[in-house]
């Protein structure tokens, strides 16, 4: 049932999403006032267009709602340990066309060395899924390690490959769990730790988002998501100067732990997650300056 939910889903052409074009612009604009991340911005822009979710419309899902509804009562992400079956020549595709683009903007040795990695089959992008989907993201580090190839850029280019598939995913099961929340700090449909997070609307309610599968959820603004430690004498935040209104980073002493913040009046879109991400890529040295891993 899986599988073919994926072959006619991940069959589709990806459906056209009007936020890329504005995510270009504001990449653009992010590029010329912060010279430091042009570069990065230069690659995101280059990459939106191809990292849309897939339309998963009329599709039979690889979870029933009570299904679905047991895993999320469970503390269980919707996506833990199911055999779903991937498009592979699609996603060799993708995977081939980041690497492009990041040999043209970046650092074309280490990009080629990914791609070859894929060509040759030394890197089994079917295998990484599954260890996605299994929750074992560690173990693609030292696979990466082991072909000699940069465990963090294989680790990224795997997340941006995947991401259309998983928030394809994630937006067709999403309905199946609407209303039944998720007090866990890993994402509730794939697992994966937060990206970043939002402070959202008037109210300021803090939410979550995946980066591998643009999920989001709600959770208390005192929690640290890594090791859920509560307790405000050791949850703290930094941000800075200039940018309090717009960005901090929430820490936590107990595991050094920290996840960026950015403030929104609505929920982040894919396009919108992802020019987050790279507007605050200062954000994620200043964390490490300060001793914590975001
Ligand atoms: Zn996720
Ligand atoms: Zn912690």
């Amino acid at each position: 049932m899986a599988a073919e939910f994926l072959r006619k889903f991940l069959g589709r052409p990806p459906a056209l999403v009007p936020d890329v074009a504005a995510a270009q612009t504001d990449l653009d604009r992010l590029g010329c006032e912060r010279p430091t991340l042009a570069g990065p911005a230069a690659v995101l822009r280059d990459l939106l267009p191809d990292l849309v979710p897939r339309t998963p419309a009329g599709v039979t899902l690889p979870l029933t709602r009570q299904q679905a509804q047991i895993r999320r009562q469970g503390g269980v992400p919707l996506l833990r340990g199911e055999a779903i079956a991937l498009d592979l020549p699609a996603v060799r595709r993708r995977w081939l066309r980041i690497c492009a683009v990041l040999g043209r903007h970046q650092d074309d040795t280490l990009a080629r060395r990914l791609a070859a990695a894929v060509r040759r089959g030394s890197l089994n992008l079917e295998d990484l899924w599954r260890q996605i989907l299994a929750g074992s993201a560690q173990e693609i580090h030292a696979q990466a390690e082991g072909l000699n190839l940069s465990p963090d850029l294989t680790a990224t280019v795997l997340r941006l490959t995947l991401l259309p598939d998983l928030a394809g995913l994630h937006a067709a099961l999403a309905p199946l769990v609407e209303g039944i929340s998720w007090a866990h700090g890993c994402c509730p449909t794939c697992g994966s730790w937060p990206l970043l997070g939002e402070y959202r609307g008037l109210e300021q309610q803090r939410f979550l988002r995946c980066g591998l599968c643009a999920a989001e959820w709600e959770v208390p603004r005192l929690l640290c998501p890594f090791c859920t430690n509560r307790d405000h004498r050791s949850l703290g935040y930094f941000s800075i100067v200039g940018e309090e209104a717009r960005y901090r980073v929430t820490t936590c002493d107990a595991c050094r732990g920290g996840v960026k913040m950015v403030t929104t009046l609505s929920a982040l879109s894919l396009p919108q997650l992802l020019v987050a991400d790279v507007a605050t890529l200062h954000l994620d040295l200043a964390a490490a300056d300060r001793g914590f891993a975001v």
